[in-house]
């Protein structure tokens, strides 16, 4: 699997784990201006830890939908080009204000990853959303945003077992939000995200 350009792999103390370039954000370990990506920390990191194949290559427009305190959003904007980064929960916003300020590519957005038609105006069309809202609906949020993507985009997603259904088994749940999920978006792989994040799917879809 090659990874993107802007991501490596690096030595850290002693462990070898995926790198980018940037100010560090959540204490992670450094290599000059290298920083690790923690696989344990980021979806995202993990789908490129466990070898998915996402299709990015480095330099894509993303948008980013869950982006919390900016600690995966910061690596994407890291390698890729313009990113924004969507998240409704005030509190984490004040730390990816400041991961942002570091970074000229990266745009966060207070604003409902339901509600679209609120950062429509702001948002151009882009290569890549990466999907990580941890909410009930996740195939319904990734629905809505799919206007984003143009034919040849692609959706990265981390659908979490548990924020759909807390007592249903994650496979049946996985099932039901993938079967939603192939209204709008062809399915191209999916990939269970353990040891790094126990029921969670990773999947790559492009829209249909
Ligand atoms: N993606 C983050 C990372 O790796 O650094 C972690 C995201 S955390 C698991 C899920 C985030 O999604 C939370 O910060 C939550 O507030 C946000 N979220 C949930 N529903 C949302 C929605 N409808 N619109 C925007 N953000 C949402």
């Amino acid at each position: 699997m090659t990874l993107p350009t802007g991501v490596e792999r690096h030595d850290f103390d002693g462990e070898t784990g995926l790198a980018t370039r940037g100010p560090p954000v959540y204490g992670e370990a450094t290599d000059g201006e290298w920083r690790r990506w923690d696989p344990h920390r980021s979806k995202l990191g993990a789908m490129l830890e466990l070898g998915m194949d996402t299709g990015l290559v480095g330099g894509e427009t993303a948008l980013y939908l869950g982006a919390a305190a900016g600690t995966t959003v910061s690596h994407v904007a890291d390698f890729a080009g313009p990113t924004y980064a969507v998240e409704f929960a005030p509190r984490p916003v004040r730390d990816l204000l400041s991961a942002a300020e570091e970074r000229d590519r990266l745009f966060p957005l207070l604003k409902d990853a339901r509600r679209p038609e609120t950062y429509a105006h702001v948002v151009e069309p882009v290569d890549v959303v990466v999907q990580d809202v941890a909410t009930r609906g996740q195939a319904r949020v990734a629905a809505l945003n799919r206007q984003f993507l143009g034919e040849d985009g692609r959706l990265l997603a981390a659908i979490k077992a548990r924020s759909e259904d807390v007592t249903a088994a994650p496979e049946d749940v996985f099932e039901g939000v993938l079967d939603e999920l192939r209204e709008d978006y062809a399915v191209l792989s999916t990939e269970p995200l353990a040891p790094y994040h126990e029921d969670h799917l990773g999947v790559v879809a492009r829209p249909r």
